[in-house]
């Protein structure tokens, strides 16, 4: 049983913390609270999913174990996907993938005055959590509004028309910025297949990484894209590009793009509206990586 821990004890603890916050797979985070008074929010709030990480657990074992002891609920999916260092802790994040994961699921059976919330603002969660630094910054990494770059492409059907009904869909996502030129391109690694046609559109959103991904991929299933054979013909294919700066490899989502430098298809696009973007792991300019990519493949400006 994990024992309510103010702010200061917090320091006196060996082990690493896991689970202070929990997001929901709608990127909703759920915070919760308690105090040693009855009523919430109090200056000596603090929020909490703590517990410790046992020797030989995985931080994702130890989330739903310790979900599961505190709140009567067995979580289906837990996704780590962060680590954010505190006062020489280290302070885990996860996502609950459940699709009905909600306050109301919830419910606390241990102690007075403890209680749900969802969180979405800043300064309620900096508050509540006591650990203003790291909410912060998981709020200037997740919450803030991000440039991003998506890269479309279509070899099957009215691939023009796919394009632009892909955008379309894409404009009810992100805020479009800037549009690239559609380009005709020989495919990469499966080669018996029709020429695409690519663009790269620069966009701004606040929605999370993995969000964004899963709205991506509802436009593609909405479109038609079925996925028969690796790299094979699509009618639509979306891919995030960049994310900000922020860099993420987990199992589901790779940004930047793992394979973006290495493909004149994307380059060509993206250099036409973002020349002077820098990776934010290779540290070099779209332009450069363009210039610096094999040019064994056509791609092909269309008018
Ligand atoms: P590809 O675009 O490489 O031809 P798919 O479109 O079929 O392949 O995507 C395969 C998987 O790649 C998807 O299920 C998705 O989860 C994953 N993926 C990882 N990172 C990204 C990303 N940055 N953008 C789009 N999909 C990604
Ligand atoms: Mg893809």
């Amino acid at each position: 049983m994990i024992q309510p821990m103010p702010n200061d004890a917090l320091r006196l603890k060996k082990k690493a913390q896991c689970g202070l916050l929990i997001e929901n797979a709608r990127g909703e985070v759920l915070l919760q609270l308690r105090d040693n008074k009855s009523e919430i929010p109090y200056p000596n709030c603090w929020g909490t999913f703590g517990g410790q990480i046992e020797e030989g657990e995985e931080p994702e074992e130890a989330i739903i174990r310790e979900i599961q002891e505190e709140l009567d609920y067995r979580p289906l999916t837990v996704e780590h996907y962060g680590i954010f260092p505190c006062d020489g802790y280290e302070i885990y994040m996860f996502r609950c993938l459940d699709p009905d994961l909600n306050i109301k699921t919830l419910q606390v059976h241990e102690g007075q005055g403890a209680k749900f919330f969802s969180c979405t603002d800043l300064d309620a969660a900096a508050f509540a959590f006591n650990c203003r630094e790291i909410v912060r910054d998981y709020f200037a990494r997740f919450h803030a509004e991000k440039t991003v770059f998506i890269g479309l492409g279509s070899n099957m059907g009215d691939r023009e028309a796919l394009l632009k009904a892909a955008c379309t869909m894409l404009a009810g996502v992100i805020t479009i910025e800037t549009e690239s030129s559609v380009y005709e391109t020989e495919p990469v690694e499966y080669e018996d297949q029709g020429w695409f046609l690519n663009m790269a559109v620069q966009g701004r959103t606040r929605l999370f990484p993995e969000v964004l991904l899963e709205k991506l991929q509802h436009i593609e299933a909405s479109m038609g894209r079925q996925r028969a054979v690796p790299k094979g013909p699509r009618t639509i294919d979306l891919d995030m590009l960049f994310y900000g700066d922020t860099v993420i490899s987990s199992g589901r989502l790779a940004v930047p793009h793992p394979r973006l430098h290495e493909r004149a298809f994307v380059l060509e696009p993206l250099a036409e509206i973002a020349a002077g973007f820098a990776h934010p792991v290779l540290h070099k300019t779209i332009a450069v990586l363009l210039a610096q990519a094999g040019n064994e493949k056509q791609v092909i400006k269309k008018q």
